[in-house]
């Protein structure tokens, strides 16, 4: 099977804004059975973002910290191109609950017409990290909410301080 291959290289695409304790259960649970898991940082203009792609991406770092077979890039362009260029043959995404299932099967079939070689993976999530969400993480943080629990420790400290630099702006 191509896609549990020891000598396979998988990308984990995303925005990331920022990542959640949801995202890292994924890629430490499905990392070792890869060559390498590329955590694809999506550089998406379309997008309004928090934190921009570099600040998001060295947060992955942080709370990825030991992973030895995880590596971080940002990209922004289509995932699948970002696969071919660095031989990826799996992508992986994450499924929290019924309301991801459309969005992510448009995806994986989308993905799969550009390019028919790349398989798509997805992994659910665990009953804990099914309610989180980037998005949502935010909004608690924003309002004065913890987030302990929900997001790594850096993470939860950039939190802080962007809420704090973003208050101070108002
Ligand atoms: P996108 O903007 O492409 O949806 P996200 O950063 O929100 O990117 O999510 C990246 C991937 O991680 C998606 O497949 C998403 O379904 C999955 N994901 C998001 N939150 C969680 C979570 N709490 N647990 C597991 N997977 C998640």
């Amino acid at each position: 099977m191509a896609y549990l291959q020891k000598q396979a290289i998988a990308v984990y695409p995303g925005s990331f804004d920022p990542i959640t304790l949801g995202h890292v259960d994924i890629i430490k649970r499905l990392a070792d059975f890869y060559k390498e898991l590329v955590v694809v940082v999506a550089n998406s203009p379309a997008k309004s973002q928090l934190f921009t792609p570099t600040e998001r991406a060295a947060l992955i770092e942080k709370s990825l910290a030991g992973n030895k077979n995880v590596r971080v890039e940002v990209f922004d362009g289509l995932t699948v191109d970002y696969a071919r260029k660095i031989g990826a043959s799996i992508i992986i995404r994450g499924l929290r609950a019924v309301a991801d299932f459309e969005y992510e099967f448009a995806m994986a079939n989308m993905n799969r017409k550009l390019a028919p070689e790349i398989e798509t993976m997805i992994v659910f999530t665990r009953p804990e990290y099914s309610f989180v969400s980037s998005r949502t993480v935010k909004e608690v943080a924003f309002f004065g909410g913890s987030v302990e629990g929900l997001v790594p420790a850096p993470v939860a400290e950039a939190l802080t301080s962007k809420v704090k630099a973003a208050k101070e702006n108002i």
